[in-house]
């Protein structure tokens, strides 16, 4: 259950808010605000996604700590948010995973690379991870067919299924209702592909103080349009594989290869971007409490496109077979966890941008103008 300490917080500010109105152009948080007289706790849990962070509405607002109101929006939402995700997570006891969720991710990392290990040495043998292997099915001569399609088939599965029935619940409890309209749907895909609301008030999000900068949204960009060419990379290698029976390797300018190659590449530059903006940036707009959340899956995201990347660099060496038993491990605990680490946001904060576009339509209410 959510803390009502939180909840209590949110709905605080966010009446207090609803009087001032001073920010109501620096995102979709104030004008879906301007669009309740009173607050329930789905309306808070909604809002809490809404809000993508850019952490513009601390250092505009008269009403920040140590005046008396003490107006903290972005972390009072961060912890909130933090809080919808043991909220809807499933299975329900799976939640508890939540808890010191950076330690729980970073714990299930090693223990996925260890399995990958131990599995590959005792069923196959521990010479089989350094002796060199070469030409199509290579790799699985390393970790057999069965065994790697298998585990990515079902943590892949499970990750798509757990996120479904958060995203239904999610949606069910901050309002429910169909979300109909090809406008509604449209607008949240664009607010969502080009990451709209980290444009600030135009001038881009508050990363590491008062100053204005799209550095957050440029390593947002990379990060998501990376993994989205590495799924892309996976999806066209499993078309080459197991439909037209082209097993990997692939050669280095081949579409499977240059997409993972860019991709790899956009994901480290992001991931390493995101960190050390959280490493300088100023503490008190955060959650605290979620931040080894949010370091131990951009340092899992992170490895895994740098082990993605060796492998390919180190594929014809003695290298490949200990380099591909790292990438896998790390790549299975990562959809293993997927729905029980920060990468969670993208699914509730794209829910969030749906309801704002539905409900923005559906009142009236012009969109906010001042966003690039
Ligand atoms: S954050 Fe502060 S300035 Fe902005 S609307 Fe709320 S109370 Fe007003
Ligand atoms: S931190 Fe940014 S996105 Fe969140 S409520 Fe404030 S202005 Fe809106």
């Amino acid at each position: 259950m959510q803390s009502s300490n939180t909840t209590d917080e949110a709905r605080r500010l966010l009446e207090i808010c609803n009087a001032c109105r001073y920010c109501e152009g620096f995102c979709a948080v104030f004008p879906a605000i301007e669009l309740r007289r009173s607050f329930t706790n789905g309306d808070l849990n909604y809002l809490a996604n809404l809000c993508h962070n850019c952490r513009g509405c601390y250092y505009a607002c008269q009403y920040a700590p140590p005046h008396e109101f003490a107006i903290n929006l972005p972390k009072t939402l961060a912890e909130l948010r933090g809080e919808t995700y043991v909220e809807y997570a499933w299975p329900k006891p799976f939640a508890v995973f939540f808890k010191k969720n950076g330690t729980v991710v970073s714990i299930a990392t090693a223990l996925g690379i260890a399995a990958v290990f131990l599995l590959t040495a005792g069923l196959q043998s521990p010479q089989i991870l350094k002796d060199v292997h070469t030409g199509p099915g290579a790799f699985y001569k390393v970790i057999p067919e069965g065994a790697m399609i298998g585990v990515a088939l079902g943590t892949t599965g499970f990750a798509i299924l757990a996120m479904v029935i958060g995203a239904i619940r999610f949606w069910r409890d901050t309002g429910g209702g169909k979300a109909t309209g090809l406008h509604a749907l449209a607008t949240a895909a664009r607010d969502v592909l080009t990451l709209r609301y980290l444009g600030g008030a135009g001038d881009g999000c508050n990363n590491r103080d008062e100053q204005f900068s799209q550095t957050r949204r440029v390593y947002h960009h990379a990060l998501f349009y990376g993994f989205t060419l590495c799924m892309g990379s996976t999806t066209v290698a499993a078309i080459y594989d197991h439909i037209l029976g082209w097993p990997a390797p692939y050669a280095f300018l081949s579409v499977p290869v240059l997409l993972g190659t860019f991709g790899g590449i956009g994901m480290m530059i992001g991931t390493a971007g995101l960190y050390w903006l959280k490493l300088v940036g100023d503490q008190t707009p955060t959650a605290r409490k979620w931040m080894g959340s949010d370091y131990a899956l951009l340092m899992q995201l992170f490895l895994a496109a740098a082990t993605g990347l060796a492998l390919l660099v180190f594929r014809s060496s003695s290298a490949m077979g200990a380099l591909l038993a790292l990438h896998l491990g790390i790549i299975f605990s990562f959809f293993a966890m997927m729905p029980y680490s920060k990468f969670v946001h993208g699914v509730y904060r794209s829910a969030a941008l749906l309801r704002y576009a539905h409900e923005r339509r559906n009142s009236g209410q012009p969109e906010v103008a001042t966003h690039s």
